[in-house]
């Protein structure tokens, strides 16, 4: 350690001020081993003795700290003795039994250390300092004289000022240094919490259950070093295992031992010795042997514990307890998000049944309808005979909301399959040209109704990886929309261009356009626009949700590019582009 030296070095100190001025000057640090330098070295001077030497005392031990010659020198020492062996010398038994500085001749020579007996042979005289802290000797100061120069009146004075001043300032860096030491533990604690929080993170992307599980045990057994691992719910007594990293085990029950159950009803993880583990069911005894110690911590969700994640060491090593503190934490999250992806899972359930359910009944429906559309469609042939004009009229009417009703039905079933995840695209090349002048086909007779401009945009002749028919019911209910929602003989133009690795396909109307408040709406499930020209025409609001659903099911995306009420709406379909 470089020490800056004192510029009391070499002159001997005559003066109280300047003793307190090197007492400040001790004092001034933080650092328990330049406290220590400083003294020895300030005090070895002030006091003008030839060495100092410095120990604490810990429990029932003295360490002997550092030493340090008038010459300049100082050794760091580090030995430890046990307090018995200064017993031998009475000088030092008598200043940390009296708390007050001793004084005396050259220390007892055949009880001293053999490492010390040849320095403390040029002894004279010799003063013992106790640095004392609320009433107790925390450690000791020797400074030793080797001329005939007896410690003098002044020099007591001095001596137990400096006694007071070191204790102290010994003290308090000790205290910074364990307050530091706690800091970095915390700062420790802090990062594995971290982890942790990462981990949930993490644990918290994947969506289903045995991901979820997976991800919490690899993290859980990363976060407190262990070989193997396991996560299991409470069923009575029983603990039946839901997860490990190989799927091994998986449904085996395993009886819960009393030391495990008392961690549990507190909350906390327990650590096992292997000789403490006896739980391990007949059969399978091979799966515990590996490990020399097991923690198992409970997963806690408000206050009740829903399953054990135990972890298993080869090592013969105590789990660290900062980790295990991790781990509880870990687990907390863990038991958080288990429950969560459970409820997810119920959810998904509860959807999908209520999916299979709308499939079902829209089957049910598609039958009578196609019989009814049958019968509307002989009778206003001419199959049943003549038909008197109103007549004739109802059951056009009827025809009419019969294929309504039909078409409904499809885009339901479509609904039901796609939220079903029971839709999957057959996706292949396809040509964007071929899809649009296809859809435009379809779209004819409807445009030439309602006396639309329909326009194809030359654009660039791109293929696209999709599913042909799905991309025909996107263009057909954005063509429909388009000629549905126009106030006037609509003017419509399809495009289409590559944007990078995608397609973008386009659709601009020039009609009644959709409110700001709308554009937020129109692509949720049953949706219609609040226009009031919107309530005149028929219409599920099923048609933009379901578009959107496939082309996101084929890779792609639909959006509402833009639109001004009055002047017209353009939506982009994007789907993968074929690689050419
Ligand atoms: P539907 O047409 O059966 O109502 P959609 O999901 O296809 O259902 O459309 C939802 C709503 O979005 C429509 O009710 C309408 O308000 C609005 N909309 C869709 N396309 C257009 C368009 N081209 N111009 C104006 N409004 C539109």
């Amino acid at each position: 350690m470089a020490l800056a030296r004192s510029p009391l070095q070499g002159q001997p100190q005559e003066d109280g001020g300047e003793l307190v001025q090197m007492a400040l000057d001790v004092a001034g640090s933080l650092d328990p081993r330049e406290v220590i330098a400083r003294i020895l070295e300030r005090g070895t001077h002030a006091v003008r003795a030839d060495r100092g030497t410095l120990s604490s005392l810990v429990d029932d031990q003295v360490v002997v700290e550092a030493t340090y010659g008038r010459g300049g020198e100082l050794t760091w020492v580090g030995q430890r003795y046990a307090l018995d062996y200064f017993e031998g010398q009475p000088l030092v038994k008598q200043a940390i039994e009296s708390l007050q500085p001793a004084f005396g001749g050259r220390l007892a020579l055949d009880k001293a250390a053999p490492e010390f007996r040849q320095a403390l042979a040029n002894v004279r005289h010799v003063a013992v300092l106790p640095l004392v802290h609320r009433g107790k000797a925390i450690g000791m100061l020797v400074f030793s004289r080797y001329e005939e120069k007896p410690f003098t009146g002044d020099d007591r004075a001095a001596l137990t000022l400096l006694s007071a001043i070191s204790g102290l300032a010994l003290r308090n860096a000790r205290l910074y240094e364990e307050g530091e030491a706690a800091r970095q533990r915390a700062d420790e604690t802090a990062a594995r919490l971290r982890a942790a929080v990462d981990a949930a993170e993490d644990v918290a992307s994947q969506v289903r259950l045995d991901q979820v599980l997976g991800r919490l045990l690899e993290r859980a057994a990363a976060s407190v070093g262990a070989d193997g691992t396991s996560l299991a719910r409470l069923d009575g007594g029983e603990m039946v295992i839901e997860s490990t990293p190989t799927g091994e085990l998986v449904g085996t029950r395993w009886p819960l031992m009393p030391k495990v159950l008392a961690g549990v009803a507190t909350g906390r993880a327990v650590e096992l010795s292997a000789a403490e583990y006896t739980g391990a069911p007949p059969g399978m005894e091979l799966v515990v042997q590996p490990y020399q110690r097991f923690l198992v911590a409970p997963l806690v969700v408000g206050g009740e514990t829903i399953g054990l994640l135990a972890m298993g060491r080869k090592a013969d090593e105590p789990f660290d307890p900062a980790a295990v503190q991790a781990l509880q934490q870990f687990s907390t999250l863990g038991a958080l998000l288990l429950r969560n992806a459970r409820l997810i899972a119920q959810a998904r359930d509860a959807e999908q049944a209520k999916s299979e359910f709308m499939s079902v009944a829209v089957h049910e429906l598609r039958a009578p309808l196609t019989v009814t559309g049958g019968y509307l469609a002989m009778a206003l042939e001419g199959d049943f005979g003549e038909l008197p004009k109103p007549l004739r009229h109802v059951l056009e009417t009827a025809q009419r909301k019969t294929e309504e009703a039909k078409a409904l039905a499809a885009e339901l079933l479509t609904v039901a399959r796609l939220e079903g995840k029971a839709l999957t695209p057959n996706v292949k090349p396809v040509s964007v040209a071929d899809a649009v002048r296809e859809a435009l086909a379809r779209a004819r007779p409807r445009a030439e109704l309602v006396r639309a401009n329909v326009q194809m945009e030359p654009g660039d002749e791109v293929m696209v990886l999709a599913d042909e028919a799905l991309v025909g019911k996107i263009l057909d209910n954005l063509l429909n929309n388009a000629l549905t929602y126009a106030n006037h003989p609509p003017t419509i133009q399809v495009g289409a261009s590559r944007e990078g690795e995608q397609v973008a396909v386009s659709v601009a109307d020039d009609g009644i356009g959709i409110s700001p408040q709308d554009q937020g709406r129109i692509f949720g499930r049953f949706t219609r626009g609040t226009d009031p020209l919107v309530a005149e025409k028929p219409g599920s609001g099923l048609g933009l949700y379901l578009s959107r659903g496939l082309a996101e099911q084929m890779g792609g995306s639909l959006q509402l590019q833009s639109s001004h009420p009055g002047k017209g709406s353009t939506f982009v379909l994007r789907l993968p582009a074929a690689v050419s």
